[in-house]
Protein backbone atom coordinates (compact mmCIF):
# COMPACT_ATOMS: atom_id res chain seq x y z
CA UNK A 1 0.00 0.00 0.00
CA UNK A 2 1.12 3.34 -1.02
CA UNK A 3 1.07 5.15 2.22
CA UNK A 4 4.00 7.89 1.44
CA UNK A 5 3.97 9.28 -1.37
CA UNK A 6 7.67 10.33 -1.60
CA UNK A 7 8.32 6.58 -2.42
CA UNK A 8 6.97 7.41 -6.37
CA UNK A 9 9.02 5.98 -8.82
CA UNK A 10 9.06 8.36 -11.46
CA UNK A 11 9.09 12.03 -12.16
CA UNK A 12 6.63 14.14 -13.01
CA UNK A 13 8.33 14.86 -15.93
CA UNK A 14 8.34 11.12 -16.90
CA UNK A 15 4.81 10.26 -15.59
CA UNK A 16 3.31 13.27 -18.00
CA UNK A 17 5.14 12.49 -21.11
CA UNK A 18 4.03 8.89 -21.21
CA UNK A 19 0.20 9.44 -20.06
CA UNK A 20 -1.02 10.50 -22.95
CA UNK A 21 -1.49 8.17 -25.36
CA UNK A 22 -2.72 8.71 -29.40
CA UNK A 23 -3.32 4.96 -29.60
CA UNK A 24 -6.29 5.74 -27.58
CA UNK A 25 -7.57 8.76 -29.06
CA UNK A 26 -7.43 8.03 -32.75
CA UNK A 27 -9.80 4.72 -32.80
CA UNK A 28 -12.87 7.05 -31.70
CA UNK A 29 -12.33 9.65 -34.53
CA UNK A 30 -14.42 9.55 -37.60
CA UNK A 31 -12.32 10.79 -40.42
CA UNK A 32 -9.58 12.32 -38.14
CA UNK A 33 -12.95 14.56 -36.71
CA UNK A 34 -14.10 14.69 -32.89
CA UNK A 35 -17.89 14.63 -32.60
CA UNK A 36 -17.82 18.23 -31.75
CA UNK A 37 -18.49 20.14 -35.14
CA UNK A 38 -18.21 23.37 -33.78
CA UNK A 39 -19.84 24.88 -37.09
CA UNK A 40 -22.43 22.85 -37.09
CA UNK A 41 -23.23 23.81 -33.67
CA UNK A 42 -23.33 27.15 -34.61
CA UNK A 43 -25.86 26.72 -37.59
CA UNK A 44 -27.82 25.06 -35.27
CA UNK A 45 -28.38 27.80 -32.48
CA UNK A 46 -28.97 30.36 -35.08
CA UNK A 47 -31.63 28.36 -37.01
CA UNK A 48 -32.52 27.74 -33.63
CA UNK A 49 -33.57 31.47 -32.92
CA UNK A 50 -36.39 31.18 -35.52
CA UNK A 51 -38.55 28.15 -33.89
CA UNK A 52 -41.75 28.96 -33.20
CA UNK A 53 -44.08 28.59 -30.06
CA UNK A 54 -45.85 25.74 -31.53
CA UNK A 55 -42.44 24.47 -32.37
CA UNK A 56 -40.86 24.40 -29.02
CA UNK A 57 -44.34 23.17 -27.70
CA UNK A 58 -43.72 19.64 -29.92
CA UNK A 59 -40.49 19.41 -28.59
CA UNK A 60 -41.72 19.77 -25.48
CA UNK A 61 -43.95 17.05 -25.93
CA UNK A 62 -40.85 14.99 -27.64
CA UNK A 63 -39.25 14.98 -24.32
CA UNK A 64 -41.54 12.70 -22.68
CA UNK A 65 -40.99 9.94 -24.39
CA UNK A 66 -37.24 10.11 -22.18
CA UNK A 67 -34.98 9.81 -25.49
CA UNK A 68 -31.91 11.98 -26.37
CA UNK A 69 -33.18 15.06 -27.77
CA UNK A 70 -31.58 15.82 -31.37
CA UNK A 71 -29.14 18.58 -32.05
CA UNK A 72 -31.89 20.67 -34.09
CA UNK A 73 -34.30 20.53 -31.34
CA UNK A 74 -31.91 21.08 -28.75
CA UNK A 75 -30.65 24.54 -30.10
CA UNK A 76 -34.44 25.71 -30.73
CA UNK A 77 -34.81 25.04 -27.01
CA UNK A 78 -32.16 26.42 -25.22
CA UNK A 79 -32.58 29.80 -27.26
CA UNK A 80 -36.62 30.09 -25.90
CA UNK A 81 -36.76 33.85 -24.33
CA UNK A 82 -40.29 34.09 -24.25
CA UNK A 83 -41.17 33.78 -20.55
CA UNK A 84 -44.68 32.32 -20.49
CA UNK A 85 -42.67 29.34 -22.92
CA UNK A 86 -40.09 29.04 -20.46
CA UNK A 87 -42.58 28.33 -17.95
CA UNK A 88 -43.77 25.71 -20.00
CA UNK A 89 -40.14 24.16 -20.12
CA UNK A 90 -39.60 24.45 -16.29
CA UNK A 91 -42.83 22.22 -15.88
CA UNK A 92 -41.75 19.99 -18.22
CA UNK A 93 -38.84 19.77 -16.37
CA UNK A 94 -40.05 19.29 -13.19
CA UNK A 95 -42.94 16.32 -14.48
CA UNK A 96 -40.13 14.30 -16.62
CA UNK A 97 -37.92 13.92 -13.26
CA UNK A 98 -40.89 12.98 -11.86
CA UNK A 99 -41.85 10.59 -14.24
CA UNK A 100 -38.31 9.13 -14.35
CA UNK A 101 -36.86 9.60 -11.14
CA UNK A 102 -39.75 10.05 -8.70
CA UNK A 103 -39.53 12.29 -5.80
CA UNK A 104 -36.64 10.65 -5.12
CA UNK A 105 -33.21 12.52 -4.73
CA UNK A 106 -29.54 11.26 -3.81
CA UNK A 107 -27.06 12.66 -1.42
CA UNK A 108 -23.73 12.21 -2.14
CA UNK A 109 -20.32 14.20 -0.64
CA UNK A 110 -17.31 15.24 -2.11
CA UNK A 111 -13.93 13.60 -0.97
CA UNK A 112 -10.57 15.55 -1.68
CA UNK A 113 -7.74 13.79 -1.68
CA UNK A 114 -5.03 16.15 -2.23
CA UNK A 115 -4.26 19.14 -3.83
CA UNK A 116 -1.16 18.30 -5.62
CA UNK A 117 -1.83 19.51 -9.94
CA UNK A 118 0.23 18.89 -12.69
CA UNK A 119 -2.28 21.61 -14.89
CA UNK A 120 -2.82 25.28 -14.60
CA UNK A 121 -6.70 25.84 -15.42
CA UNK A 122 -6.83 29.40 -15.26
CA UNK A 123 -9.97 29.37 -12.99
CA UNK A 124 -8.88 26.43 -10.34
CA UNK A 125 -7.39 27.58 -6.76
CA UNK A 126 -5.44 24.25 -7.44
CA UNK A 127 -3.48 25.38 -10.20
CA UNK A 128 0.40 24.53 -10.18
CA UNK A 129 1.59 27.93 -10.34
CA UNK A 130 -0.92 28.75 -6.97
CA UNK A 131 1.18 29.75 -4.41
CA UNK A 132 -1.13 30.25 -2.28
CA UNK A 133 -2.38 26.62 -1.55
CA UNK A 134 -1.51 23.87 0.97
CA UNK A 135 -0.17 20.94 -1.33
CA UNK A 136 -0.90 17.89 -0.24
CA UNK A 137 -2.13 13.87 -0.96
CA UNK A 138 -3.64 12.45 1.39
CA UNK A 139 -2.39 9.38 2.52
CA UNK A 140 -4.23 6.00 2.69
CA UNK A 141 -4.93 6.05 6.47
CA UNK A 142 -6.01 10.10 6.20
CA UNK A 143 -8.39 8.52 3.21
CA UNK A 144 -9.92 6.62 5.66
CA UNK A 145 -10.04 8.84 8.57
CA UNK A 146 -11.89 11.20 6.59
CA UNK A 147 -14.51 8.44 5.05
CA UNK A 148 -15.17 7.39 8.29
CA UNK A 149 -16.31 10.78 9.67
CA UNK A 150 -18.46 10.86 6.75
CA UNK A 151 -19.51 6.95 7.10
CA UNK A 152 -19.73 6.90 10.42
CA UNK A 153 -20.61 10.68 11.81
CA UNK A 154 -22.10 11.96 9.23
CA UNK A 155 -24.09 8.79 7.42
CA UNK A 156 -23.03 8.77 3.83
CA UNK A 157 -23.55 5.76 1.89
CA UNK A 158 -21.88 7.68 -1.27
CA UNK A 159 -19.15 9.49 -2.00
CA UNK A 160 -17.45 11.30 -5.17
CA UNK A 161 -13.77 10.69 -4.12
CA UNK A 162 -11.92 13.89 -6.02
CA UNK A 163 -8.28 13.56 -7.32
CA UNK A 164 -5.79 15.90 -9.13
CA UNK A 165 -3.98 15.25 -12.24
CA UNK A 166 -0.36 14.18 -10.54
CA UNK A 167 1.85 11.16 -10.46
CA UNK A 168 0.84 10.98 -6.40
CA UNK A 169 -2.88 10.45 -7.34
CA UNK A 170 -2.61 7.91 -10.13
CA UNK A 171 -4.95 5.68 -11.28
CA UNK A 172 -3.18 2.68 -8.29
CA UNK A 173 -3.08 5.15 -5.68
CA UNK A 174 -6.88 6.13 -6.83
CA UNK A 175 -7.67 2.39 -6.64
CA UNK A 176 -5.70 1.90 -3.49
CA UNK A 177 -7.95 4.77 -2.26
CA UNK A 178 -10.96 3.22 -3.09
CA UNK A 179 -10.36 -0.42 -1.37
CA UNK A 180 -9.70 1.52 1.71
CA UNK A 181 -12.98 3.29 1.92
CA UNK A 182 -14.77 0.25 0.83
CA UNK A 183 -13.06 -1.52 3.64
CA UNK A 184 -14.56 1.20 6.83
CA UNK A 185 -17.18 -0.92 9.02
CA UNK A 186 -17.96 1.47 11.79
CA UNK A 187 -20.68 0.62 14.19
CA UNK A 188 -23.04 3.57 14.85
CA UNK A 189 -26.13 3.79 16.92
CA UNK A 190 -28.33 0.94 15.40
CA UNK A 191 -26.39 -0.29 12.47
CA UNK A 192 -23.32 0.47 10.68
CA UNK A 193 -21.41 3.52 9.17
CA UNK A 194 -19.70 2.48 5.89
CA UNK A 195 -19.51 3.83 2.13
CA UNK A 196 -21.50 1.53 -0.45
CA UNK A 197 -20.71 3.81 -3.85
CA UNK A 198 -17.23 4.97 -4.62
CA UNK A 199 -17.47 7.65 -7.67
CA UNK A 200 -14.86 8.46 -9.16
CA UNK A 201 -13.86 12.28 -10.38
CA UNK A 202 -10.77 12.18 -12.03
CA UNK A 203 -8.24 13.43 -15.08
CA UNK A 204 -8.69 11.43 -17.93
CA UNK A 205 -6.58 7.57 -17.70
CA UNK A 206 -5.57 5.31 -20.06
CA UNK A 207 -7.23 2.11 -20.33
CA UNK A 208 -4.86 0.57 -18.38
CA UNK A 209 -5.14 2.91 -15.36
CA UNK A 210 -9.21 2.70 -15.80
CA UNK A 211 -9.25 -1.15 -15.80
CA UNK A 212 -7.57 -0.99 -12.17
CA UNK A 213 -10.39 1.28 -11.43
CA UNK A 214 -13.33 -1.15 -12.46
CA UNK A 215 -11.61 -3.87 -10.47
CA UNK A 216 -11.88 -1.91 -7.40
CA UNK A 217 -15.16 -1.87 -7.99
CA UNK A 218 -15.84 2.49 -9.18
CA UNK A 219 -19.58 3.52 -9.16
CA UNK A 220 -19.30 6.40 -11.73
CA UNK A 221 -16.38 7.80 -13.58
CA UNK A 222 -16.58 11.14 -14.09
CA UNK A 223 -14.76 13.48 -16.51
CA UNK A 224 -16.06 16.93 -17.05
CA UNK A 225 -14.98 18.35 -20.23
CA UNK A 226 -15.13 21.40 -18.66
CA UNK A 227 -15.99 23.49 -22.26
CA UNK A 228 -16.52 21.93 -25.37
CA UNK A 229 -15.64 25.21 -27.13
CA UNK A 230 -11.95 24.49 -28.46
CA UNK A 231 -10.84 28.09 -28.44
CA UNK A 232 -12.39 28.45 -25.19
CA UNK A 233 -10.26 25.50 -23.97
CA UNK A 234 -7.30 26.28 -25.13
CA UNK A 235 -7.40 29.91 -23.55
CA UNK A 236 -7.95 28.34 -20.05
CA UNK A 237 -6.18 24.77 -20.44
CA UNK A 238 -2.67 25.75 -21.15
CA UNK A 239 -1.35 23.42 -24.36
CA UNK A 240 1.77 22.62 -22.73
CA UNK A 241 -0.07 20.59 -19.64
CA UNK A 242 -1.72 17.56 -19.90
CA UNK A 243 -5.14 19.11 -19.65
CA UNK A 244 -4.25 21.40 -22.57
CA UNK A 245 -5.13 17.97 -24.81
CA UNK A 246 -8.73 18.52 -25.49
CA UNK A 247 -9.27 15.31 -27.30
CA UNK A 248 -7.71 12.99 -24.70
CA UNK A 249 -10.29 14.27 -22.27
CA UNK A 250 -12.68 14.15 -24.52
CA UNK A 251 -12.81 10.28 -25.26
CA UNK A 252 -11.80 9.91 -21.32
CA UNK A 253 -15.32 8.44 -20.53
CA UNK A 254 -14.90 6.89 -24.40
CA UNK A 255 -11.67 4.58 -22.87
CA UNK A 256 -13.72 3.99 -19.95
CA UNK A 257 -16.56 1.93 -21.50
CA UNK A 258 -13.86 0.29 -23.20
CA UNK A 259 -12.16 -0.73 -19.91
CA UNK A 260 -15.42 -2.19 -18.57
CA UNK A 261 -16.58 0.86 -16.65
CA UNK A 262 -20.25 1.45 -18.10
CA UNK A 263 -21.24 3.66 -15.95
CA UNK A 264 -19.99 7.22 -16.57
CA UNK A 265 -20.50 11.00 -16.11
CA UNK A 266 -20.21 14.17 -18.04
CA UNK A 267 -20.45 17.63 -16.99
CA UNK A 268 -19.46 21.39 -18.49
CA UNK A 269 -17.79 24.19 -16.13
CA UNK A 270 -20.54 26.70 -16.89
CA UNK A 271 -19.03 30.14 -17.25
CA UNK A 272 -16.24 29.19 -19.99
CA UNK A 273 -17.96 29.15 -22.90
CA UNK A 274 -21.81 30.70 -23.82
CA UNK A 275 -23.88 28.27 -22.15
CA UNK A 276 -25.79 27.53 -24.70
CA UNK A 277 -22.63 26.22 -26.66
CA UNK A 278 -21.85 23.95 -23.45
CA UNK A 279 -25.81 22.12 -23.55
CA UNK A 280 -25.14 21.18 -27.30
CA UNK A 281 -21.84 19.64 -27.06
CA UNK A 282 -23.10 17.86 -23.81
CA UNK A 283 -25.81 16.57 -25.87
CA UNK A 284 -23.65 15.67 -28.64
CA UNK A 285 -20.90 13.64 -25.98
CA UNK A 286 -24.08 11.85 -24.83
CA UNK A 287 -24.91 10.97 -28.81
CA UNK A 288 -21.64 9.80 -29.65
CA UNK A 289 -21.31 7.55 -26.23
CA UNK A 290 -24.75 5.92 -27.33
CA UNK A 291 -23.84 5.56 -30.78
CA UNK A 292 -20.66 3.45 -29.69
CA UNK A 293 -21.55 2.00 -26.50
CA UNK A 294 -25.22 1.92 -26.70
CA UNK A 295 -25.59 3.87 -23.49
CA UNK A 296 -25.13 7.26 -22.91
CA UNK A 297 -24.03 9.17 -19.45
CA UNK A 298 -25.51 8.24 -16.17
CA UNK A 299 -25.43 11.64 -14.99
CA UNK A 300 -25.00 15.15 -16.07
CA UNK A 301 -23.25 17.88 -13.35
CA UNK A 302 -23.66 21.56 -13.97
CA UNK A 303 -21.19 23.45 -11.61
CA UNK A 304 -20.76 26.87 -12.28
CA UNK A 305 -17.56 29.03 -12.18
CA UNK A 306 -17.21 30.14 -8.37
CA UNK A 307 -14.61 32.40 -7.04
CA UNK A 308 -11.30 30.37 -6.11
CA UNK A 309 -8.51 31.83 -3.66
CA UNK A 310 -5.79 34.06 -5.19
CA UNK A 311 -7.65 33.67 -9.33
CA UNK A 312 -8.56 36.46 -10.95
CA UNK A 313 -11.31 35.67 -13.08
CA UNK A 314 -11.33 39.33 -14.81
CA UNK A 315 -11.04 37.24 -17.88
CA UNK A 316 -14.08 35.52 -17.57
CA UNK A 317 -17.00 37.26 -20.44
CA UNK A 318 -19.63 34.19 -19.64
CA UNK A 319 -20.78 34.45 -16.14
CA UNK A 320 -24.23 32.71 -15.97
CA UNK A 321 -26.76 34.60 -14.70
CA UNK A 322 -29.49 32.84 -12.25
CA UNK A 323 -32.14 33.07 -14.31
CA UNK A 324 -29.75 31.50 -17.52
CA UNK A 325 -28.84 28.94 -14.74
CA UNK A 326 -32.27 27.69 -13.91
CA UNK A 327 -33.24 27.35 -17.50
CA UNK A 328 -30.02 25.57 -18.50
CA UNK A 329 -31.34 23.11 -16.29
CA UNK A 330 -34.46 22.57 -17.33
CA UNK A 331 -33.11 22.46 -20.91
CA UNK A 332 -30.81 19.54 -20.25
CA UNK A 333 -33.85 17.82 -18.19
CA UNK A 334 -35.58 17.70 -21.02
CA UNK A 335 -32.56 17.26 -23.31
CA UNK A 336 -30.73 14.29 -21.67
CA UNK A 337 -34.38 12.94 -19.82
CA UNK A 338 -32.53 9.43 -18.95
CA UNK A 339 -29.89 11.20 -17.50
CA UNK A 340 -29.61 12.08 -13.26
CA UNK A 341 -28.90 15.91 -13.03
CA UNK A 342 -25.99 17.17 -10.34
CA UNK A 343 -26.47 20.35 -8.42
CA UNK A 344 -23.88 20.96 -5.93
CA UNK A 345 -22.68 23.32 -2.71
CA UNK A 346 -21.30 25.56 -5.13
CA UNK A 347 -24.56 27.12 -5.01
CA UNK A 348 -26.53 28.71 -2.72
CA UNK A 349 -29.22 26.90 -0.61
CA UNK A 350 -31.45 29.42 -2.63
CA UNK A 351 -30.18 28.36 -6.15
CA UNK A 352 -30.76 24.90 -4.78
CA UNK A 353 -33.98 24.89 -3.57
CA UNK A 354 -35.33 26.48 -6.92
CA UNK A 355 -33.81 23.90 -9.21
CA UNK A 356 -33.75 20.83 -7.19
CA UNK A 357 -37.54 19.25 -8.64
CA UNK A 358 -36.15 18.97 -11.68
CA UNK A 359 -32.50 17.28 -10.19
CA UNK A 360 -31.67 13.74 -8.83
CA UNK A 361 -28.69 14.21 -6.56
CA UNK A 362 -26.76 17.20 -4.59
CA UNK A 363 -24.28 17.44 -2.54
CA UNK A 364 -24.31 17.84 1.45
CA UNK A 365 -22.61 18.71 4.52
CA UNK A 366 -19.54 19.28 1.76
CA UNK A 367 -16.32 20.38 2.65
CA UNK A 368 -13.64 20.71 0.04
CA UNK A 369 -10.71 21.39 1.71
CA UNK A 370 -7.71 18.09 2.05
CA UNK A 371 -8.14 16.40 5.12
CA UNK A 372 -11.25 19.17 5.90
CA UNK A 373 -13.82 16.08 7.07
CA UNK A 374 -11.30 15.05 9.93
CA UNK A 375 -10.27 18.17 11.01
CA UNK A 376 -12.07 19.95 14.05
CA UNK A 377 -13.79 23.31 12.27
CA UNK A 378 -16.98 23.84 11.92
CA UNK A 379 -18.68 22.96 9.38
CA UNK A 380 -19.94 26.37 8.08
CA UNK A 381 -16.42 27.49 8.07
CA UNK A 382 -13.96 27.37 5.15
CA UNK A 383 -10.29 27.70 4.64
CA UNK A 384 -9.67 29.05 1.35
CA UNK A 385 -5.69 27.85 1.17
CA UNK A 386 -7.09 24.56 1.44
CA UNK A 387 -10.02 24.85 -1.00
CA UNK A 388 -10.23 24.32 -4.75
CA UNK A 389 -13.41 26.83 -4.84
CA UNK A 390 -15.62 28.39 -2.19
CA UNK A 391 -18.76 26.20 -1.28
CA UNK A 392 -22.27 28.26 -1.54
CA UNK A 393 -24.29 26.04 1.06
CA UNK A 394 -22.59 24.32 3.45
CA UNK A 395 -25.44 22.65 6.06
CA UNK A 396 -25.53 19.67 7.31
CA UNK A 397 -26.84 16.16 5.54
CA UNK A 398 -29.50 16.31 8.37
CA UNK A 399 -30.42 19.86 8.21
CA UNK A 400 -30.67 19.00 3.85
CA UNK A 401 -32.57 15.90 4.63
CA UNK A 402 -35.07 17.85 6.68
CA UNK A 403 -35.12 20.58 4.30
CA UNK A 404 -36.12 18.11 1.03
CA UNK A 405 -38.47 16.25 3.31
CA UNK A 406 -40.37 19.25 3.54
CA UNK A 407 -40.32 19.63 -0.12
CA UNK A 408 -42.08 16.20 -0.29
CA UNK A 409 -38.59 14.37 -1.40
CA UNK A 410 -37.39 11.11 -0.37
CA UNK A 411 -33.60 11.20 -0.04
CA UNK A 412 -32.91 7.50 -1.24
CA UNK A 413 -29.31 5.98 -0.23
CA UNK A 414 -30.02 3.33 -2.41
CA UNK A 415 -26.64 1.62 -3.89
CA UNK A 416 -28.28 -1.57 -4.88
CA UNK A 417 -27.98 -0.88 -8.70
CA UNK A 418 -24.49 -1.45 -9.64
CA UNK A 419 -24.57 -4.14 -6.42
CA UNK A 420 -26.76 -6.18 -8.16
CA UNK A 421 -25.69 -5.71 -12.01
CA UNK A 422 -28.06 -2.87 -12.43
CA UNK A 423 -25.65 -0.81 -14.18
CA UNK A 424 -24.68 0.57 -17.54
CA UNK A 425 -27.60 -0.44 -20.50
CA UNK A 426 -29.81 -2.72 -18.22
CA UNK A 427 -30.00 0.87 -16.05
CA UNK A 428 -30.76 2.94 -18.91
CA UNK A 429 -33.31 1.04 -20.70
CA UNK A 430 -35.09 0.43 -17.35
CA UNK A 431 -35.04 4.16 -16.47
CA UNK A 432 -36.27 4.74 -20.19
CA UNK A 433 -39.00 2.65 -20.01
CA UNK A 434 -39.87 3.91 -15.91
CA UNK A 435 -38.95 0.39 -15.03
CA UNK A 436 -36.04 1.28 -12.68
CA UNK A 437 -38.17 3.42 -10.51
CA UNK A 438 -40.20 0.86 -9.15
CA UNK A 439 -36.80 -0.57 -7.40
CA UNK A 440 -35.80 2.50 -7.03
CA UNK A 441 -38.78 3.60 -4.75
CA UNK A 442 -38.71 0.66 -2.83
CA UNK A 443 -35.11 0.37 -2.08
CA UNK A 444 -35.20 4.98 -1.11
CA UNK A 445 -37.83 3.53 1.76
CA UNK A 446 -35.79 1.00 3.46
CA UNK A 447 -32.68 3.25 2.88
CA UNK A 448 -33.85 5.99 4.10
CA UNK A 449 -35.62 4.36 7.53
CA UNK A 450 -32.18 3.12 7.32
CA UNK A 451 -30.52 6.32 7.21
CA UNK A 452 -33.10 8.12 9.88
CA UNK A 453 -32.69 5.04 12.65
CA UNK A 454 -28.98 5.87 12.98
CA UNK A 455 -28.33 9.37 12.11
CA UNK A 456 -31.15 11.65 12.25
CA UNK A 457 -31.80 14.09 14.79
CA UNK A 458 -35.43 13.50 16.34
CA UNK A 459 -36.85 16.08 14.04
CA UNK A 460 -35.59 15.20 10.93
CA UNK A 461 -36.65 11.68 12.21
CA UNK A 462 -40.24 12.82 12.35
CA UNK A 463 -40.60 14.37 9.59
CA UNK A 464 -38.76 11.41 7.45
CA UNK A 465 -41.21 9.40 9.03
CA UNK A 466 -44.41 10.72 7.72
CA UNK A 467 -42.64 10.81 4.35
CA UNK A 468 -41.62 7.27 4.58
CA UNK A 469 -45.55 6.21 5.97
CA UNK A 470 -46.87 8.03 2.27
CA UNK A 471 -44.65 6.44 0.43
CA UNK A 472 -45.93 3.12 2.04
CA UNK A 473 -49.38 3.96 1.19
CA UNK A 474 -48.13 4.98 -2.81
CA UNK A 475 -47.13 1.71 -3.25
CA UNK A 476 -49.55 -0.32 -1.91
CA UNK A 477 -52.12 1.86 -3.75
CA UNK A 478 -49.86 0.28 -6.97
CA UNK A 479 -50.51 -3.07 -5.90
CA UNK A 480 -50.99 -5.08 -7.89
CA UNK A 481 -50.42 -3.04 -11.10
CA UNK A 482 -46.81 -2.07 -10.72
CA UNK A 483 -46.12 -4.31 -7.50
CA UNK A 484 -47.22 -7.91 -6.72
CA UNK A 485 -48.63 -8.86 -3.34
CA UNK A 486 -45.11 -11.00 -3.19
CA UNK A 487 -42.92 -7.94 -3.10
CA UNK A 488 -45.14 -5.03 -0.81
CA UNK A 489 -45.49 -7.90 1.70
CA UNK A 490 -41.35 -8.39 1.71
CA UNK A 491 -41.17 -4.63 1.61
CA UNK A 492 -42.95 -4.22 4.69
CA UNK A 493 -40.93 -6.96 6.43
CA UNK A 494 -37.85 -5.26 5.20
CA UNK A 495 -38.93 -2.56 6.73
CA UNK A 496 -39.59 -3.83 10.05
CA UNK A 497 -36.48 -5.96 10.06
CA UNK A 498 -34.18 -2.42 9.55
CA UNK A 499 -36.83 -1.22 12.63
CA UNK A 500 -35.43 -3.92 14.70
CA UNK A 501 -31.78 -3.86 14.12
CA UNK A 502 -30.97 -5.39 9.97
CA UNK A 503 -29.08 -3.28 7.59
CA UNK A 504 -28.24 -2.94 3.86
CA UNK A 505 -31.71 -4.31 2.93
CA UNK A 506 -32.36 -4.05 -0.65
CA UNK A 507 -34.32 -5.38 -3.84
S1 LIG B 1 -9.22 22.09 -12.54
FE1 LIG B 1 -8.38 20.10 -12.01
S2 LIG B 1 -6.79 19.80 -13.51
FE2 LIG B 1 -7.20 21.98 -13.53
S3 LIG B 1 -5.72 22.85 -12.09
FE3 LIG B 1 -7.60 22.42 -10.98
S4 LIG B 1 -7.29 20.42 -10.07
FE4 LIG B 1 -5.78 20.67 -11.71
Amino acid sequence: MKDDTSTRKVSVAEWQKNLIKQSEIDPYLENGKDFIDEEAIETALERGKQASPEQIREIIKKAYDIKLMSAEDTAALVNVTDPALKEEVFKAAREIKTKVYDNRVVTFAPLYCGSKCVNSCKYCGFRCENNSIDRRVLSMDEIEAEARVLAAKIGHKRLVVVYGEHPDTDAEYIAESMKRIYSIKEKVRGGVGEIRRVNVNAAPLPIEGLKKLHEAGIGTYQVFQETYHKKTYESVHPVQTLKGNYRWRLYALHRAMDAGIDDVAVGALFGLAPWRFEIMGLVAHARDLEKRFGLGPHTVSVPRLEPAADTDFSWVQNWVSDEDFRYLIACIRLAIPYAGLIVTNREKPEMIRSVIKMCTQRDADTRVGIGAYVEAFSAHDQREETQQFILGDTRSLDEIIRELASMGHIVSFCTAGYRCGRTGKKIMDALESGREGCFCKLNAVLTFQEWLEDFATPETKKIGDEIIDKEMKEIKARVPADFSEALWEHLVKAREKILSGERDLYF
